[in-house]
């Protein structure tokens, strides 16, 4: 989609520090990192907004992108635990329309959620 960021951090025209990639998943550190460990998860295509767009058209990929997450987090040795985060909408600060998921950890993280 034109114009989206993670779009291009797909297709590679912005670059990215990656973390794991597949056929049809893509993990980068984030640029803003919130936790000692930050990785944005993404579908390579822009199959959805944010989370209200998941269907059962595209529910496929959102199960094959937490079944990578463990394996992820794990490569990034979060052993000790880790908290996964979707923001949906402006309550939440989503920023970008490309669903994605962040993956934080490498601390204890803040028992407060909200
Ligand atoms: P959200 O606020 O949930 O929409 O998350 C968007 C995230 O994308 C934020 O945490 C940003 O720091 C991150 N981000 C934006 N641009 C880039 C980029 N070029 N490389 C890595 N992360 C980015
Ligand atoms: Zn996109």
């Amino acid at each position: 989609m034109e114009n989206c960021i993670f779009c291009k951090i797909a297709a590679g025209e912005i670059p990215s520090n990656k973390a794991y990639e597949d056929d049809k998943i893509l993990a980068f550190h984030d640029i803003n990192p919130q936790a000692p460990v930050h990785i944005v998860v993404i579908p390579k295509a822009h199959m959805a907004a944010g989370m209200n767009d998941i269907n059962a058209g595209n529910a496929d990929m959102i199960a094959h992108i937490f079944q990578c997450i463990p394996r992820i987090a794990a490569e990034a040795k979060l052993e000790n635990g880790y908290r996964v985060v979707c923001n949906c909408g402006a309550d939440a600060g989503q920023t970008v329309f490309h669903i994605h998921f962040h993956i934080l950890g490498g601390k204890k993280l803040d028992e407060a959620m909200a």
